[in-house]
């Protein structure tokens, strides 16, 4: 569904993904661990096409995203061209970027009514049926403000289902909140993978990565060190890399 060959991404002199091939199934958990710097956020956003990459070849449901090719070599795929490419995927970030003076509803529907020209009444009634999948049936009405981070999140991951995605990148969607309100956004995620969401989910949540997950990858350094399963990479790092980072989680 998600491929990735050779993908390499420098910021000015610095090169933070050097050469990264990843397979994204339908239906596959992912998880990407790895320490601060590793990339990890930079490999999410260009998959999405957030951060432009500079070579290599990321395919979305068979289709590349950012970048066409012709005759005479690459050139930057048009605005609309890329929102075309993006669609099929749903994103979600550590900051909900909510828009404080609209209602809950209207932040899930949003995207619906102005990207995708959806009727106001449809995209109400898709988002409402978003906002129950995340357990925020009774919030429809109510100011992102008056909400919990927890709660704030769930609706960002409802937002983001309310375009109907293949496939959902998570970019530490619990690390700006507090610790007792993990919990309620994990279980929304672990609902979503039972579901068969294509997932790939950038966490520090371990625990999550172990049970959660069916795949783990390790990123080091702008490179994927270690990939398999979670029983696999927890329970049986084959780099001395990967066993050094998961001691400081134990
Ligand atoms: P963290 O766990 O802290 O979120 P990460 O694995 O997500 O880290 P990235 O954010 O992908 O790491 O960053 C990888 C490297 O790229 C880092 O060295 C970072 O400083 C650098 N970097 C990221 N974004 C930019 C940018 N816009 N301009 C310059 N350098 C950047
Ligand atoms: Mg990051």
């Amino acid at each position: 569904a998600i491929s990735v060959r050779g993908l390499q991404k420098r910021f000015g002199a610095k090169t933070v993904l050097s050469g990264i091939d990843l397979d994204i199934h339908t239906g596959d958990v992912t998880c990407i661990i790895g320490p601060s710097g590793s990339g990890k956020s930079t490999l999410l956003r260009s998959i999405a096409f957030l951060d432009p990459y500079d070579s290599g070849d990321v395919q979305v449901f068979g289709k590349m995203i950012g970048w066409r090719e012709t005759p005479l070599g690459r050139e930057r795929a048009g605005a609309k061209e890329l929102a075309e490419t993006r669609r099929p995927l749903g994103m979600v970030f550590q900051h909900f970027h909510l828009w404080p003076h609209m209602s809950v509803l209207d932040n899930v529907t949003l995207a619906l009514r102005l990207a995708h020209g959806a009727a106001r009444k449809q995209a109400e009634e898709t988002g409402r049926a978003m906002l129950e999948k995340v357990g925020l049936a009774t919030f429809a009405d109510r100011r992102p403000d008056s909400l919990s981070g927890g709660q704030k999140q769930r609706v960002a991951i409802a937002r983001a289902l309310a375009c109907k995605p293949k496939a959902m990148l998570f970019d530490e969607p619990t690390s700006a909140l507090d610790p007792e309100l993990v919990g309620e956004v994990l279980s929304v995620m672990k609902t979503l993978a039972a579901e068969g969401m294509t997932m790939v989910i950038v966490t520090h949540e371990m625990g999550f990565a172990a049970h959660a997950a069916n795949r783990v990858v390790f990123m080091d350094g702008g490179r994927i060190v270690e990939e398999g399963s979670p029983r696999a990479l927890f329970a049986e790092p084959k780099s001395m890399r990967l066993a050094q980072f998961l001691q400081t989680w134990r």
